[in-house]
Formats: C-alpha cells, structure tokens, sequence
C-alpha cells in the first residue's frame, strides 16, 4: 500500500486565483506514505510542501530533491517537519555539474540574506545523501532507484518501491531530448511500475512551435513512453502557469481520448493516488 499526495503540481512559479483553483497553484510537491514504512518520503520541496504534514507517529522521512531549480525547493524552510524535535530528516539529491553536493546547495537558502533560521537551528535533525546517476538504496525498507534526465541542470527522475508497489517520478524532464538508447535505459528501470508522474508542461504543439530545448515535455510524449513502458498509471504534473483550470481539463479530456488504452490524469493539488 502506498499513497502518494500532490501538494502542488505547477512548474516554474506559482499561480493563483479562481481560474486555477481546480488544479491548483503551488509548485512541485509531493509526499509517499505507506503503512509498511515508518518513514515518509517527499519528491520536491515546492511552495505546496509547506502544507505536507505528517502523522504524529511519523518520526522520519527522506526528502528527495529531483533537482534544485527553485520551483522545486523554495518551499523547503516551511517543511513542517523542521519543526518536530528530533524528527530525523535525510535530504537526498543530485550532485551539480560542477561538483557541488546537496548539502552544497541547500544549505545555501538558508543564508542570512534569504532565511532567518541557519538549516542546523531547526528542531528536526537533518543530515545529507548525495546521490549520482543511477544510485540505488534503501531507506528503512524502501528502495529508491534514481535516473538521469535531460533538463537544463543536473536532473534526476526516482523509482520507489515499497513492499510490491513502485511509483515513479519522471520531473523535471524534456523526454523528447533522450537519445533511443537513453528511452530504453530509463523505461526499463521504471518498466511496469504502478504509477508514473511525468512532466507534461507542454501540449506536442507547443513543444514544437518554439518550446523545443526548454527542458520539459509534451504531455503526448509522457503518454507514448507510458504506453510503451506498461505503465499501469500515469499522472501528468509540471503544469504551465500560462495554463488555467479550462485548459488543463480539456487537455486532459483530449488526451484520454488519444491514448484510451492508457490510464491517465492530470494532477491536481490535494489529491492522493492510493496504490493497493
Ligand atoms: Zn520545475
Ligand atoms: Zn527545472
């Protein structure tokens, strides 16, 4: 058993208002909970992670950071767990290009000209665990299975898998961009997996009228390595800010009638997929 819930799911920056109350206007967050673990994990520390609370019976999590543009970690000094003494946090993320670490770089936002707090001054304790390419480990009976995706800085997507559900996060991400070998490397690593939620900022027009290189998807593009890759699940997250409530749901009817075979969704914020 697994629950997986979207505390936000906008790419770039926030967006608010009525237009978009449906889908929501906080950035990527999300968080895994399973009763087979006593450990909660988060994918991304967007602005909608200030809203991820924990069970009091929860005492640990990991934090896995896709990568560190800022849509995915501003939220990250409002994780109400900092507050939980002795709350055992390990942050986990890529190492840059130019060979700073996690705790390189996360450290970094809590400097005096940006947050009040130094990151060792919270509650909670926090260690760091950079991961490479590809790293693969397990953290108190869950594994997680990281891989390398093409974004404009060092980016990796992450397979978890908890007793015999896996659930894969494939943000932020230009598929389009991987090389046939690459596809094939990545969709065997996820193969079959229970749930994926992929970048799918763009629709396939956009992406070819100008969108080409910005580092993120086509939702079609998330939709075919799916249906390619037996995906039993795919969610569509990374929302543009340009697109609103009556967009985002005409695109998601469009798509479900394109790929009928498939069982897919557009994020929203609040809401838990439950894998059992
Ligand atoms: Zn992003
Ligand atoms: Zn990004």
């Amino acid at each position: 058993m697994m629950e997986i819930t979207c505390f936000g799911c906008r790419g770039s920056h926030v967006v608010s208002g009525p237009k978009f109350s449906a889908f929501g206007g906080h950035t990527t967050s999300y968080r895994i909970l399973s009763p087979e673990c006593e450990t909660a994990f988060f994918v991304d520390a967007g602005t909608g992670i200030c809203n991820a609370v924990l069970p009091d019976s929860i005492h640990k999590a990991v934090l896995f950071f896709t990568h560190t543009h800022l849509d995915h970690i501003v939220g990250f000094p409002f994780l109400p767990a900092l507050q939980k003494k002795g709350f055992e946090l390990t942050i986990c993320g890529p190492v840059a290009a130019y060979g700073a670490g996690i705790k390189d770089i996360m450290t970094t936002l809590f400097a005096p000209a940006f947050f009040p707090v130094c990151w060792n001054e919270f509650p909670a304790h926090i260690r760091f665990f950079d991961f490479q390419d590809e790293t693969q480990t397990i953290f108190d009976g869950t594994e997680i299975q990281a891989f390398r995706l093409p974004h404009s800085c060092t980016t990796l997507g992450c397979r978890l898998k908890i007793g015999n559900h896996t659930a894969a996060f494939c943000f932020d991400a230009e598929l389009e961009a991987l090389s046939a070998d690459e596809t094939e490397k990545i969709g065997r690593l996820i193969e079959g997996s229970d749930l994926l939620i992929a970048d799918g900022t763009y629709t396939a027009e956009e992406y070819e009228n100008g969108r080409r290189g910005f580092g993120h998807s086509a939702a079609e593009t998330a939709a075919v390595f799916a249906e390619r890759f037996f995906i039993k699940q795919l969610g569509i997250s990374h929302h543009s800010p340009t697109a609103d409530d009556n967009t985002l749901t005409a695109r998601e009817q469009l798509l479900k009638k394109r790929f009928a075979n498939l069982d897919l969704f557009f994020l929203r914020e609040g809401m838990t997929v439950s894998l059992s």
